[in-house]
């Protein structure tokens, strides 16, 4: 499964339509907190679940988005942050999550 077509919708959403005919759409505010990068895994890891992430304008704007290998895209993000590699498998479990039920196992 992959992607054949990702844009960003309204500058707060991407969209990413699959090769199965699914499409997807998932906050660029959320797409940044759950940042799949060491950094932010240990950063999470270390908050109690009453943490409130607060994100600035530049952290949820996206700068550029590339293709990694043929697995994944990775973001560079407006406050410069670009070492989170999203997997395809990682977009699509994000985009079905609502609410908090999430852990980033993977
Ligand atoms: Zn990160």
């Amino acid at each position: 499964m992959k992607p054949v077509q990702i844009k960003i919708v309204g500058k707060e959403k991407l969209f990413i339509k699959w090769d199965d005919r699914n499409e997807s759409e998932i906050t660029l505010d959320k797409l940044r907190r759950f940042c799949p990068c060491a950094t932010c895994l240990a950063e999470r890891e270390k908050q109690s679940k009453s943490y409130i992430q607060i994100l600035s304008m530049n952290q949820v704007k996206i700068l550029n988005i590339s293709q990694v290998g043929n697995y994944a895209i990775g973001i560079s993000w407006k406050d410069g942050h670009n070492t989170g590699i999203y997997e395809f498998t990682f977009l699509k479990k994000l985009a079905g999550l609502t609410g908090e039920a999430f852990s980033a196992d993977s």
